[in-house]
């Protein structure tokens, strides 16, 4: 996919602009503070229709304005014109694709193909298994036909479970108002841990790759460690992948009836896939041990840009076409061998367009490619 034009209004500090850009992309170089990272911002919440840093939509509203618009065309295999609208009074939120009104945002939802590359991502192996899961969540959403529908179903059921939990507030819950949720979460928890356990098995290799390539040196890998697992514990096994959806399921039923006595006491539902863990791993002092506790700046850092890498891999594979990739400051905190490594890989792996940012020129460094450089000050873009 290749995004061609982006009209602007009124999204955070970037007032009203049309941009052109050109099929191999571009490296906008600014200052800090100048709106680098909102014209990412901008571009991919035409492909998810949030901001990527977990901003609500007022926020995005330039601070003097009530609503603002974004519209993108992309070219590929299916061209598109995707648009999104927020109105700060009202709160609402309009979908557009090629000027039709979106009946779901989900329905609209990965129409560019891209994916960003952001300092932040460090978080995704430093948190807590909350933001591997999102990630997952997303990445799957994304390319996954009947993914994001199964987890909806699965949060609804397992909602309407803890709240029959919750419903005696404090007096005996019976096990017969809390089974007829089961069935239905059940069902959606083991196909979305079968599906997220493909996932990894499937890309497991090719981060480790990615990773490898970064670093030079040390390794790293993905494990699913679902809940409950293949064995019916939890987070032991990440044979997901080969188990039959059927054994996980009766697995999960097990488990839900094993705990539904604690549950009742706690109000929550203890067991399944909202629980899971995408564990991270590095290769540090002659043993696998989880990043987010052993790993060091630089190896959080690697682990990410290798966990973005693989979700760019998927987009790849999925759609036939190279993604754009949104890359900003991705330099940023690596030391130079590891920089210029990662430059080499992203210019062998991004063949298609790359849309980057940073504060120097002398940080556009992509071998063997050269991107025209656009120069940005406080919200207004100059080729
Ligand atoms: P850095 O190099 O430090 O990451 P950047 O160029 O990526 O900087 P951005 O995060 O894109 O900077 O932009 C930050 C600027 O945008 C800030 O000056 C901030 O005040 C401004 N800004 C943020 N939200 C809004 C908004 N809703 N309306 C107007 N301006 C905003
Ligand atoms: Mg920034």
């Amino acid at each position: 996919m290749v995004l061609r034009k982006l009209e602007l209004r009124h999204f955070r500090n970037l007032g009203i602009q049309e941009l052109h850009f050109p099929p191999e992309g571009v490296a906008v170089v600014g200052d800090n503070a100048q709106g680098k990272t909102n014209l990412l911002e901008a571009i991919y919440y035409l492909e998810s229709f949030r901001s990527f840093r977990g901003a609500g939509d007022a926020e995005l509203t330039a601070f003097s304005e009530d609503v603002f618009h974004i519209r993108g065309s992309v070219d590929g295999s299916e061209p598109a014109t995707v648009a999104a609208g927020f109105d700060r009074k009202t709160r609402s939120k309009r979908v557009t694709v090629d000027g039709n009104d979106a009946a779901r945002i989900s329905a609209a939802l990965g129409r560019l193909g891209a994916v960003v590359f952001s300092p932040s991502d460090a978080g995704m192996v430093s948190g807590g298994p909350g933001v591997r899961r999102r990630f997952l969540d997303i990445v799957l959403s994304l390319n996954r036909r009947r993914y994001l529908e199964t987890l909806q179903e699965y949060r609804r059921t397992l909602a309407q479970r803890n709240a029959a939990l919750r419903a005696a507030s404090g007096g005996p819950v019976s096990r017969e108002w809390v089974s007829p949720w089961e069935e239905g979460m059940v069902e959606s928890g083991a196909r979305l841990i079968r599906m997220r356990g493909e996932w990894v098995s499937t890309w497991g290799p090719h981060f480790t790759r990615c990773y490898e390539a970064i670093s030079g040196g040390d390794s790293a890998a993905l494990s699913y460690r679902p809940n409950p697992g293949s064995d019916g514990t939890p987070g032991t096994a990440d044979d997901t992948a080969t188990a039959a959806e059927s054994t996980l399921r009766e697995h999960f039923r097990v488990r839900l009836n094993e705990s539904w006595q604690r549950d009742s006491r706690l109000g929550v539902t203890s067991a399944g896939p909202h629980r899971d863990e995408l564990l991270v791993t590095v290769s540090t002092g002659g043993g696998a041990r989880p990043a987010r506790a052993y790993g060091s700046g630089g190896q959080r850092r690697t682990a990410a840009l290798a966990l973005r890498l693989t979700e760019a891999a998927t987009i790849r594979q999925q759609r036939g076409e190279e993604p754009i990739l949104l890359v900003d400051d991705a330099f940023a905190e690596l030391d130079s061998g590891r920089s210029s490594r990662l430059a080499t890989l992203l210019a062998e792996e991004g063949t298609g367009q790359v849309i980057l940012t940073v504060p120097k020129e002398s940080d556009v460094r992509l071998p063997g490619r050269s991107l025209p450089c656009w120069h940005i000050r406080a919200g207004v873009i100059a080729a």
